[in-house]
């Protein structure tokens, strides 16, 4: 059977293998995927169970059920203080990644460039390509300084070929956030050279240090050419339950919907109902906010105090991107002899692009007595590594 040649270029991620290889070891920590385990709140499955148990999972409009676009804009009312017609202009989606898919394939043609700064979360890249699409990469990270935004380095990725630019605040896999000032400079540059704006802000929520939000939309000049990507996978840890929603100009949003048709058909009605209770009863998610706060505290002390590594105090995200350079390994090694030696999982930072092959990914989605077990076993490691480097 003929495969395209499109499908053939993606291959499956560093991330996913390390996941599945985790699984053959028994008393393995998996730090990989960013998957919480908290359970969603208690109003959110109740309000899916009685969408199931009053059989009203039918199917629903491509866009999503009105009120599920409905209680959107009043959550966008909310978190970006701009009114978004849920008519024509809000999409419910099966999770950010396929609002992510939906927006790319409706804006990509054949050859054109999009920006993807870095590290980047790898999906933009392979779903870039399948859309025909060629990613340009504009690093962004300072493992010292964090995040920031080198104002040539953007205007040497743009040829005539650009059309679009994809940011992500919160970062993943960096855990810091994109100042406002970044913000403005990325919202002039768009409008300089008239690209379109994905931003990616599925981590919005879960933000610390009472910290708040700051999004491109504050800017006038990026409203008209913004998507902004959302999800409630990590704001009520519903990864499962495969429910986003994409914001975003009419032209864009209406054919994001008549591709839907021909895609997923709609999202998962339960999933649907689940989210109308989540935002039209404005539900908190602060016990999960507290949690992840608490288990950042911990890990950033217990990482600090390591030898050979050093990391970043994150911002927001339940993510924590660790600099190895010092073990001299790269991080596909590292990660694969952590695993065999310590029994913890962790994701290579080259899968966030080749200029972090000297950093991990731990993703902090385990309680603090697991982490401290890690933590003990990743220091074990370290030693032995220190002892066989002779560092
Ligand atoms: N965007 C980023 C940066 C992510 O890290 C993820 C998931 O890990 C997603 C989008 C997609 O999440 P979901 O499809 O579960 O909403």
């Amino acid at each position: 059977m003929k495969v395209s040649k499109r499908v053939m270029t993606i291959e499956p991620s560093l991330t996913r293998q390390m996941f599945n290889l985790a699984q053959t070891y028994d008393d393995v920590i998996d730090l990989t995927l960013g998957d919480p385990d908290l359970p969603p709140p208690k109003e959110i499955r109740e309000a899916a169970y009685e969408a199931i148990e009053k059989n009203k999972l039918r199917y629903s409009a491509n866009a999503g059920l009105r009120e599920a676009r409905e209680a959107v804009a009043k959550r966008i009312a909310k978190v970006w203080g701009r009114g978004y017609d849920p008519q024509t202009q809000i999409a419910i989606t099966v999770g950010g990644m396929e609002a992510l898919f939906l927006s790319l394939s409706c804006m990509i043609d054949e050859g054109d460039e999009v920006i993807v700064l870095t590290p980047y979360y790898l999906n933009y890249i392979q779903m870039i390509e399948v859309c025909g699409g060629r990613p340009v990469m504009v690093e962004i990270y300072d493992p010292q300084k964090g995040l920031y935004i080198d104002e040539d380095a953007l205007e040497r990725a743009v040829t005539e070929k650009t059309i679009a630019i994809i940011i992500n605040s919160p970062n993943n896999p960096t855990g810091d956030v994109l100042s406002k000032g970044m913000l403005q400079i990325i919202a002039r540059f768009a409008q300089t050279h008239e690209l379109s704006i994905v931003s990616d802000e599925v981590y919005r929520a879960l933000l610390y240090d009472e910290r708040p939000h700051e999004s491109i939309l504050q800017f006038p000049e990026a409203v008209s050419r913004t998507i902004v990507i959302d999800s409630l996978s990590k704001e009520y840890s519903m990864t499962g339950w495969r429910i986003g929603y994409a914001f975003g100009p009419e032209k864009m949003i209406s054919n994001m919907i008549k591709l839907q048709e021909n895609v997923a058909a709609c999202v998962t009605v339960s999933s649907q109902y689940g989210l109308i209770a989540a935002y039209k009863r404005d539900i908190s998610n602060r016990y999960i906010v507290e949690t992840f706060r608490k288990r950042r505290d911990y890990l950033y002390k217990a990482i600090s105090d390591l030898n050979l590594v050093k990391c970043q105090k994150p911002k927001g995200t339940f993510y924590m991107f660790i600099d190895i350079s010092a073990t001299g390994y790269r991080s596909g090694e590292f990660a694969y002899q952590l695993l065999k030696e310590a029994h913890v999982a962790v994701v290579p930072g080259v899968v966030y692009g080749k200029g972090y092959d000297d950093h991990i990914r731990i993703a902090y989605t385990k309680n603090v007595e697991q982490l401290e077990t890690a933590v003990e076993r990743i220091k074990f490691f370290l030693n032995k590594v220190g002892e066989r480097k002779g560092i």
